[in-house]
Order: C-alpha cells, then structure tokens, then sequence
C-alpha cells in the first residue's frame, strides 16, 4: 500500500496531514499531557484518532476540531470512540475555543499541528490563553526553537516574546520525520505552553505589543533606530533607556513591553 495512504485514508497534503505511527512517542505525548477524567479536553486535527484514543481512553470525554469532512465524520460515527468525542467540523483557525469552555473549566487544548497553519494557529489561540489550562502541540521542530528561544539569538522573533509573554513554554520531546506517515520534510518536537494566571511582564496592551513586534522584526538587522522610527524618535527610545544601535534580537521581553506601554501612553 502507497505510504500516502493509512487506514484506508489518502493523505492530505493542503491539510498537513502528516500522522503519528509511533507508539512510544504517542506514549510520550499522552504521558505528558497526563489527562485525568472530568477535564475540559480539545484537540485541534485528531486526524484518525493517534492521540484522540489514548487521550479519551484515560479521560473519557473530549472535544475535537477537524477540517477535513471525511475524517470528522469518520470519527463521528466510529464504533468505539464516536461516543466519545465532540466533533466540530471546521477550521481551527476560524474557531472560537472560548464556547468549548464548560463549568468554568479551563480548556487543555494538544494537537499534533497542520505545520503549513501552525503560526496563525498558535496566534489564535494565544487569543485565548485566558480559557486556557496548557496547551500541548507537536510543531515543526524549528517552530518550538522559536518559541522557547532567548534573547540574542538568531531564533528570537515576534513567536518568541508573543508566547513567551503569556505562556510558560516548555520543550518535551523532539521527533523524526519516521515517526509519522507520510514523513514531513522536517524534524518534528512537541512543546507545552501554561499561560499565566499573573503576567510575569508589565504590559497594557497584547495587541500594542505584536504592533511593536511587527515592525522591531520585520526589518530585524537594521538597528532599533531605523526599525522603529515609525514609531519613536531617537528621543523617545533613549527615554525608554533603550541603546539606538541595538536590533531587535538584543531588546528583552520587559523592553519590547515598555515600548508598547509608552505608545499606549502616549497614545501614539
Ligand atoms: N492528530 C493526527 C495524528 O497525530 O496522527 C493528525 C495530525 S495531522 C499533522 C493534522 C490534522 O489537522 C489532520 O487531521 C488535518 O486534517 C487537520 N487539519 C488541517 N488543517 C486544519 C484546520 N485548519 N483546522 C482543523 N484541523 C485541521
């Protein structure tokens, strides 16, 4: 049988269907979301099922977020687990996760990702990190380098202070592409985000925050001088205690939010 396809199901390139076969690291994955009954479960593309069995098996209930028609209703009418699940038919991305939210019950959101989405996925739902537990995700590993990057490296962005910002971000596994089926081209890792209940940063405005980051990044070799100055005058960022000559990479996450408070501030 074709590598495409797996349990009768041809794989679909547009939706970044690449499926997990490996069960010491599906094993791993569930050990470490750890899924106790009575939680508020949600996983983003279950796909047929790797992490949506073993996740229902130890928590029993849970809902699922699945584009692609054929496998949403695959898993609606499966034997065993369709009891089970709570099947949204429909696109992560365009989801609004905070009507998944029950008896108060925080969300514990995982997913392995569509990589070709998984940016703006993980924007959206940083959206609704206040409903939100942890968050479990199986990413391009370059992905998690970024998200849990530091300061003065080449892999610190707009995903790093973003996340880093309300999440607290741990690595939990690396995988190779031979754990999947069909391989990707890419390694592969798993990350949790724990947003925080307090924000560990002084920050007015999220949204005032990535307009910062946008700019500082975008044009992330020239110097703070040149990448803000849309923004702040020489003047301004030196009131800021800020060095001119310094680039985006160099300015820590409390910088990049005091920027943001002073454009709020200042209304600017
Ligand atoms: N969870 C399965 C596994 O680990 O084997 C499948 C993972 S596969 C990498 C990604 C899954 O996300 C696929 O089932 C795909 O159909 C689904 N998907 C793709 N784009 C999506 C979107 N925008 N919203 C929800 N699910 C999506």
């Amino acid at each position: 049988m074709s590598k495409q396809v797996h349990q009768g199901h041809r794989a679909r390139k547009r939706f970044g269907q690449n499926f997990l076969t490996d069960e010491a690291v599906i094993s791993q994955i569930v050990a470490s979301i750890n899924p106790q009954p009575g939680e508020n479960l949600v996983e983003i593309g279950p796909g047929l099922a790797a992490l949506t069995e073993p996740v229902a098996r130890m928590a029993g209930k849970l809902n699922v977020v699945e584009l692609d028609r054929d496998l949403a209703e695959r898993l609606s009418v499966h034997p065993t687990l369709g009891q089970f699940l709570e099947v949204h038919q429909g696109d992560a991305l365009e989801f609004d996760f905070s009507t998944l939210v029950r008896e108060d019950k925080a969300l514990r959101v995982f997913g392995n990702l569509p990589y070709n989405i998984s940016t703006p996925l993980i924007f959206h739902l940083l959206g609704f990190a206040d409903k939100v537990q942890d968050m479990h995700f199986m990413l391009q590993k370059e992905v998690v380098l970024r998200m849990s990057a530091q300061a003065n490296t080449k892999a610190y962005g707009r995903l790093t202070v973003m996340t880093q910002v309300r999440c607290e971000v741990t690595p939990v596994l690396q995988v190779p592409p031979e754990s999947f089926t069909p391989a990707p081209k890419v390694d592969s890792a798993v990350v949790r985000l724990a947003p925080y209940s307090q924000l560990p940063y002084a920050i007015n405005n999220l949204e005032t925050l990535d307009r910062v980051c946008r700019e500082a990044f975008n044009q992330r070799r020239k110097t703070i001088r040149n990448s803000l100055r849309n923004l702040l005058d020489e003047e301004q960022l030196e009131s800021l205690g800020l060095v001119l000559t310094a680039r985006a990479e160099n300015l820590s996450i409390q910088q990049f939010c005091d920027i943001a408070n002073y454009l709020d501030e200042h209304q600017l």
